[in-house]
């Protein structure tokens, strides 16, 4: 008889000893039993055997195990950095199981569907919802390939589309003109195949090349019998990109995975784990999928958020996943990015990345940017310059897109004199206005002060509350602008998918001359019409209580500033009451490595990463006396440990799904050394305290 420790799938803890009359490979799955309920496991290893009975293991799932001893590797680091059980964090590694996977027929394979009427006649005509966002998809991206789009539309809508003759189904795809590479591009290129072993970065601006630099690399990887894999932040960007990758690689097997994918996640998942799938493009989740004999792994638009998983657990980063992953695959890693995270770009500057810069332009211009100071126009929402643009704007039959940053949950006391944005002395991050308790607070320290009446900097008493929102934007607008056609895009107005379709649909017939909108009316902003867009209260963003309002800030107007103009010439006003911040002065010049250089030196000062690492506990609770009480319990039972300890304080959104919250943000300088410390003082499997769950570890948070 053997012995072999388990670990198990969607169970908090971290191992059972099982015995089996046989040999079993390392991540096998496995069925065991628990209390007399069968659960998945994934075999760990040999153990000698147990001083205390044990049950045997009921069934193999697996002829041969998916997960070899370098994603074992994965999994156990993994389990110690994010403070989770090792059978949730193989859990990842599989699809979703306990459903029947749709299978697709075979006719699909190797056929596309492309559009089999012109764009004029397109706008004549009356689509229902799916129909919609088929014809939309193909009028952006070209054609499509069958299969995607059966497994993405009802097929219904394709087959009415098809009868009506709007759409047809072809065998083949236009192989795309390969592009001929810079000087510049095949001189990273030539870099990066040169020191494969050292993780790269490729920085310059959108649409300066880097897509086509990593496509040039991939292609050199499949040649060599390797497969690719590459990491993109959203779901609607992977048929744009499948389809570029597509038309550059004709001839090889791509596949992709996301968590949109619903049923078919199995399917894809089937075909990359037997060796069918040579470039494997998805989501952050597929970084986990286990796919063999990788040679190159792409992580586009690293600063994106949505590579940390922080709504459930494991909060794990994808990125870091992917590194790692690379390093033990001895793959070619590769980060591309217009605006790096601040503690990637500092390992560059350190040499531990490879930094490769492209600074010229491929397509398109560079809009005309101009930073207002709104500190003259007092109170006033608009400043002159942006409302003679937006009459100017109209008159040449153009759209006005406003943007609003304002997120809604917290807002900002700022000097209206000097724009001086309240911070906590101790955290430099800015405090949160508090208009029920009259107070300002930080979130992160629990700082609490009276709300200013002066400003500490130039003494004026001509503080301002709060932020603009989208409905007060709009309201102004419109008694400006009488005869403009407005459109409010925002959570309230625009709530679910179908009506951001319609809305979007609107702004491509002309519907509309100005649309006011939040970070929603970014991924609209590719229409051709825009000729201007303005940026209402900037400052709104930097206020944010996070220590990378600064760091958002600046991704956020590159992104805003470098999208308009598409198709005429674009201009970008952006109203701020802090225009000498250096953040503002950086997006002027598109000058990333002076956004850096102001970010960085105050990284150091205030103690934030990548000089100090933070681990972020939440604790909350039905009541907000026990939530704090539980929290102070925490901050008692990890006192000891070599970190700095701040709060307890309120979460910055206090109350979620009708549970208070308190936080507890530890900064330390050694983070094996802090984690080591928290799991032996909390234990990993309970997480604290009952109910399990009410306490949430973070390791390296973005979301506050
Ligand atoms: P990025 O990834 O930096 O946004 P892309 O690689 O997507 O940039 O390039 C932007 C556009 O310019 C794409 O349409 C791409 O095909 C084109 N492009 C890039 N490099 C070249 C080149 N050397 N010659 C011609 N077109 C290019
Ligand atoms: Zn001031
Ligand atoms: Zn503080």
């Amino acid at each position: 008889m053997n012995y072999f420790s388990v670990a198990i799938s969607r169970y908090p803890i971290q191992s059972l000893v099982y015995a089996f009359d046989g040999e079993i490979a390392l991540g096998t799955r496995v069925v065991v039993d628990i209390r007399n309920k069968k659960h998945i496991g994934y075999v760990l290893g040999k153990v000698n055997q147990p001083a205390f009975k044990v049950k045997g293991i009921i069934e193999i799932i697996d002829k041969t195990s998916f997960i070899d001893e370098k994603m074992m590797t994965i999994a156990k680091e993994s389990s110690f950095k994010y403070m989770t059980p090792i059978g949730e964090i193989l859990d990842l590694c599989f699809p979703p199981f306990k459903f029947k996977g749709k299978t697709l027929k075979k006719e699909s394979a190797g056929k596309y569907l492309s559009l089999k009427i012109s764009v004029s006649d397109i706008f004549k005509l009356q689509f229902d919802k799916n129909e919609t966002k088929i014809v939309e998809l193909l009028l952006e991206n070209g054609p499509m390939e069958y299969a995607y789009a059966l497994k993405n539309f009802p097929k219904s809508s394709i087959q009415s589309l098809l009868k009506k003759d709007i759409l047809a189904i072809t065998n083949f795809i236009s192989k795309q003109q390969n592009v001929k590479l810079s000087a510049v591009q095949n001189q990273i290129v030539e870099n990066i195949l040169s020191k494969p072993l050292k993780p790269h970065l490729i920085n310059g601006i959108t649409g300066s090349g880097k897509t086509e630099i990593y496509f040039e690399i991939a292609s050199h990887v499949i040649k060599s019998g390797k497969r690719v894999l590459i990491l993109v932040p959203e779901i609607i960007l992977t048929p744009q990109l499948t389809m570029r990758i597509r038309r550059r690689f004709p001839e090889i097997k791509i596949g992709m995975y996301h968590s949109a994918l619903g049923a078919s996640r199995k399917t894809e998942w089937d075909d990359v784990v037997s060796g069918n799938v040579d470039l494997l493009l998805g989501t952050r989740s597929a970084v986990w999928v286990p796919m063999k004999n990788i040679g190159l792994i792409v992580v586009d638009e690293e600063q994106d958020e949505s590579y940390k998983q922080y709504a459930m657990r494991p909060y794990y980063n994808a990125v870091d996943v992917a590194q790692r992953r690379s390093e033990l695959e001895g793959a070619i890693f590769i980060l591309s990015s217009a605006t790096p995270r601040i503690e990637t770009y500092h390992k560059a500057i350190n040499g531990e990345i490879e930094i490769n810069k492209i600074e010229e332009r491929s397509v398109g211009e560079i809009p005309d940017i101009k930073i207002v100071d709104m500190k003259a126009s007092r109170s006033q929402i608009f400043s002159n310059v942006l409302i003679n643009k937006i009459e100017e704007n109209s008159k040449n039959g153009n759209q006005t897109f406003l943007f609003v940053p304002k997120k809604g949950f917290a807002s900002r006391i700022q000097c209206a004199n000097c724009g001086y944005i309240f911070k906590c002395p101790d955290c430099d991050v800015p405090m949160v206005y508090h208009k029920i308790d009259g107070v300002i607070k930080c979130h992160y320290c629990g700082h609490t002060e009276s709300v200013p009446t002066i400003c500490p900097v130039c003494g004026s008493s001509n503080l301002k509350k709060g932020g603009i929102g989208t409905e007060r934007v709009e309201r102004e607008i419109s008694k400006i602008f009488p005869a403009l056609r407005i459109k409010r895009m925002d959570r309230e107005e625009v709530k679910d998918i179908a009506s951001v379709e319609k809305t979007l649909e609107g702004i491509a017939k002309m519907e509309f001359d100005v649309v006011v909108g939040t970070k929603m009316i970014t991924k609209g902003l590719d229409f051709p019409n825009i000729g201007l867009v303005g940026v209402i209260d900037a400052d709104h963003s930097l206020g944010m209580p996070d220590f990378r309002a600064n760091e958002r800030t600046f991704q956020l107007l590159s992104q805003v500033s470098g999208r308009a103009g598409r198709g005429v010439k674009g201009e970008v006003v952006i109203q701020t009451m802090e225009p000498e911040n250096p953040i503002m002065k950086a997006i002027l010049d598109q000058n990333y490595d002076a956004f850096y250089r102001a970010e960085i030196d105050r990284r150091k000062m205030a103690g934030y990463p990548p000089f100090k690492e933070l681990i972020l506990i939440t604790v909350e609770d039905k009541s907000p006396q026990e939530a704090m009480k539980n929290a102070q319990k925490v901050k008692d039972v990890i006192s000891e440990g070599s970190f700095d300890i701040l709060g307890p304080a309120e979460s910055p959104i206090f109350k979620l799904m009708s549970k208070y919250r308190y936080q507890i943000l530890l900064k330390c300088d050694d983070l094996d050394q802090a984690i080591g410390f928290l799991s032996s003082r909390i234990k990993v499997e309970l997480l604290g305290f009952e109910p399990v769950n009410s306490v949430k570890i973070d390791v390296q948070p973005y979301a506050f």
